[in-house]
């Protein structure tokens, strides 16, 4: 899918204004039906309608004619929002050349007023399809790894969202009513649809940049997040994985290595450690990109998560750049050692940042939801978004289909609503760095 943010500048108010409510309408609609669209934009003489042509257009909403007559947004749609409430805040001007595409995101060089360069990245959660997660588990065997960290991975996304759905209801909640919990397992049940896990998902790593970026961490700095948007500093650098000499392999690899262990002795596992999220500048210093799975230390798989970190970076080094820490004796460790760094995070006590940021993940009420929508979704292609282009070969035998998550039917409307509008609180929150 390309992003052409020219058609930006070619829509009217109107556009927009139908646009929002088809967004609106999608928060309890799979597919938004015309006399609702009509209703929320309160638009006159057909105006919505005209609008929506012109919509169509440009690709920003798909039209479905099977069961009703109805419309959704496309990516591109929810681009367009994304980008258009981070220009109403004055953080970006303009939108760039695309510097990267990710399994689940791409992600472009936006600009300011002052000419200032961002990354701007855009989650696709939902890329990868759920039926595809399924069989691979089925047929994995003992290496279904994947499956359980994309299960997870979700799991997180929704206890992060849980946890501050209950701290915002807390005060608000009677305090011997144990239903609570069980109502919210409901709320976020109706909600799987790919734009609200894109959303959590953006929602999710803005959350964890700035926490890290705060406790001195060398990731990118979170400016601001919107949707399914997340804007941050543009890394001078390049990935590790399109290096193949190092002035000083030793050093990098020690400094990788160093990163490893001193999140793990904050809490934490980022899963997902390897060359393609770990971009390197010309003076070789590290940067940590992209973490939608981190995990807790007191995750069940926590040791085998951190061993599987580390062995991704051995093998790279010992692969793609010729250098075998395992043969260099000058080298204090070859490997970090697991129970070091919880002997250190239980040190940290309550202040390690896996509390701070509940990214424990799986308790067993969420793995039965998972499963729950798992068995029942419906999971439908969609040609318009199929580039086709993404697909990471980082340790983890990754996927690559760009099929969407088709979101569960929803009855209690009401109940979806106050989830989003909890969910909205939440991004103020985290913008306002009170998260
Ligand atoms: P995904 O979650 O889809 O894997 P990543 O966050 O890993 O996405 O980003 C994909 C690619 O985009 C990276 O490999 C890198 O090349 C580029 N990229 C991402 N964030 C930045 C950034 N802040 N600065 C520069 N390049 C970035
Ligand atoms: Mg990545």
């Amino acid at each position: 899918m390309k992003l052409d943010v020219n058609v930006l500048r070619y829509l009217s108010k109107e556009d927009f204004r139908v646009l929002t409510a088809v967004e609106m309408g999608q928060k309890n609609h799979e597919i938004v039906p015309m006399p609702l669209i009509d209703s929320i934009s309160g638009l006159k003489h057909g105006g919505a309608f005209r609008c929506l042509k012109t919509l169509l257009q440009h690709k920003l909403v798909h039209h479905e004619g099977q069961k009703y007559d109805g419309y959704r947004l496309t990516y591109m749609g929810y681009d367009f929002l994304a980008i258009k409430a981070l220009v109403a805040r004055g953080h970006i001007a303009g939108v760039g050349r695309q510097i990267g595409v990710g399994k689940e995101s791409d992600i472009f060089e936006v600009t300011n007023d002052e000419g200032e360069v961002f990354a701007l990245k855009l989650h696709r959660l939902g890329r990868t399809s759920f039926r595809d997660v399924k069989s691979k588990r089925d047929y994995l065997g003992t290496r279904s790894n994947y499956s359980w960290l994309y299960l997870s991975r979700l799991a997180a996304l929704k206890e992060f969202a849980f946890m501050k759905v209950g701290g915002l209801t807390a005060a608000a909640a009677d305090d011997d009513d144990d239903d609570d919990d069980d109502d919210d397992h409901e709320v976020f049940a109706l909600n799987y649809s790919w734009l609200y896990l894109s959303r959590l998902a953006a929602l999710e790593e803005f959350a964890f940049m700035k926490a890290l970026g705060d406790h001195g961490f060398p990731v990118p700095v979170a400016i601001d997040n919107n949707r399914h948007a997340v804007l941050m500093e543009l890394v001078d650098g390049q990935p590790l994985v399109q290096v193949r000499e190092l002035a000083h392999p030793a050093a990098v690899y020690s400094a990788a290595m160093d990163l490893i262990a001193r999140l793990a002795a904050r809490g934490l596992i980022h899963c997902d450690f390897n060359e393609f999220n770990l971009l390197i500048d010309e003076e070789e210093t590290l940067t940590l990109i992209d973490f939608p799975q981190m995990v807790s230390v007191s995750h069940a798989n926590a040791e085998e998560l951190f061993d599987r970190d580390v062995e991704c970076i051995i093998r790279f080094f010992n692969k793609k750049i010729g250098y075998m820490p395992q043969l260099d004796e000058s080298l204090p460790s070859i490997r970090p050692s697991f129970q070091a760094a919880v002997a250190e995070a239980a040190a940290a006590g309550a202040s390690g940042l896996d509390v701070e940021l509940a990214a424990s993940g799986f308790n067993k009420n969420h793995a039965k939801d998972l499963q729950a929508f798992l068995d029942g979704s419906e999971v439908q292609s969609d040609a318009e978004d199929a580039d086709g282009s993404d697909s990471e070969e980082g340790c983890e035998d990754e996927d690559e289909d760009d099929s969407e998550v088709g979101s569960s039917g929803s009855e209690a409307e009401d109940q979806a609503a106050d989830a989003d509008e909890l969910t909205e609180q939440l991004a103020a929150s985290c913008r306002d760095g009170q998260a």
